[in-house]
């Protein structure tokens, strides 16, 4: 898979369906998988970072997850076409998980947000085989390490904010040889516990989940910052 490469971080040009149609190629194979969301705010940290460049660079999947990708890849006349949101990647894994009878961990946020997290997800999907969940706020790693690999999981969902679940996912990724699927989804249990609302539709139709949540929360701005600069940067080709 040819990657396009912005500020020298690179993205997949895959839509949900093409990673989908990857991943279950590297399954079949045994192979293990990462998938890390990318969005302008990571790519200018990795500008400063090169720990967080590598570990993006390093994953199997960077999904387009910002608007600002998206922008990004169309004034350089690259292919990819839609985001891909880590929140609703999740929900992909899961639908193909359910389907595959492939079992899934649940590893991050607070007790109550994981438990309603996976409730909810459950009723839309009955025949989802949970292997186990774990809040954020574990300490004992090599404890919780033992217990996802005797869980049986084949795909686990780590949830601790960027970049902590991905460092998580390096550091565990050789211990859990059965897990073929790692993916760092942030606040995406919080969202699926329903305790933190998405953006209403018309937001996220023309990719403006910036716009409402910089009107919900003001304070946002100086990250937000990192869109206009970013997109300024591959504008004038910066590397
Ligand atoms: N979290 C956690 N353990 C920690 C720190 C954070 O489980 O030590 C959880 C937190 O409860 C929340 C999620 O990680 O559910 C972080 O979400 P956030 O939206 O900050 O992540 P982002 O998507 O911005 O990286």
């Amino acid at each position: 898979m040819v990657k396009e490469t912005y500020l020298g971080v690179d993205v997949s040009p895959l839509t949900y369906e093409g990673i989908i149609s990857e991943l279950q190629q590297k399954m079949a194979r045994n192979e293990q998988s990462t998938i890390i969301a990318v969005n302008p705010e990571k790519v200018i940290t990795a500008n400063r970072d090169s720990q967080v460049k590598s570990l993006i660079n390093e994953s199997t999947f960077q999904i387009p997850d910002g608007v600002g990708v998206l922008l990004a890849s169309k004034l350089k006349g690259g292919r990819i076409t839609s985001r891909v949101t880590g929140v609703d990647m999740m929900g992909k894994l899961l639908d193909f998980a359910a389907l595959e009878g492939h079992p899934v961990y649940f590893y991050g946020a607070k007790e109550e947000v994981v438990t309603k997290a996976i409730s909810e997800i459950q009723k839309d999907r009955p025949q989802l085989k949970v292997a186990g969940y774990t809040n954020g706020y574990e300490k004992d790693e090599s404890a919780l390490v033992q217990r996802i690999h005797e869980s049986g999981a084949k795909m686990l969902f780590v949830a601790l904010g960027s970049p902590k679940q991905e460092l998580w996912i390096k550091r565990n990724l050789a211990n859990l040889p059965n897990v073929l699927v790692f993916q760092g989804v942030g606040g995406s249990f919080d969202v699926f516990s329903g305790m933190v609302k998405r953006a209403p539709a018309f937001f996220r139709k023309f990719g403006l989940e910036w716009l409402y949540r910089l009107a919900s929360n003001p304070s946002r701005i100086k990250r937000q910052m990192n869109l206009p600069i970013f997109l300024w940067r591959v504008l004038i080709g910066k590397k």
